[in-house]
């Protein structure tokens, strides 16, 4: 089993004052002095959700979390059935 990737939160803010979350593995991971290390996570919603119970404004950062992150399920829309003319 593996540990899971470790995630960093920056301690400075955009102009909208959200804080980023880095994975290690990161090539834009800001200097030591800017990162609050958050813990080793499986999936990046796990890591997002304990940054978001220290701090409410949380980014996962584009180059790391978004791009290689695991599939999204997107839910499949299906459509509405209505019922068949013999039941009006
Ligand atoms: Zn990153």
């Amino acid at each position: 089993m593996s540990k899971g990737n470790y995630y960093y939160l920056t301690v400075s803010t955009d102009q909208d004052s959200y804080h980023y979350l880095h994975r290690k593995s990161c090539r834009r991971l800001p200097a030591k002095e800017d990162l609050m290390f958050i813990g080793a996570f499986h999936t990046l919603n796990q890591a997002l959700s304990v940054a978001r119970l220290n701090f409410k404004k949380v980014k996962p950062c584009i180059k790391c979390c978004i791009h290689y992150s695991e599939p999204v399920n997107h839910e499949k829309v299906r459509p509405v059935h209505h019922l068949p003319k013999e039941f009006l």
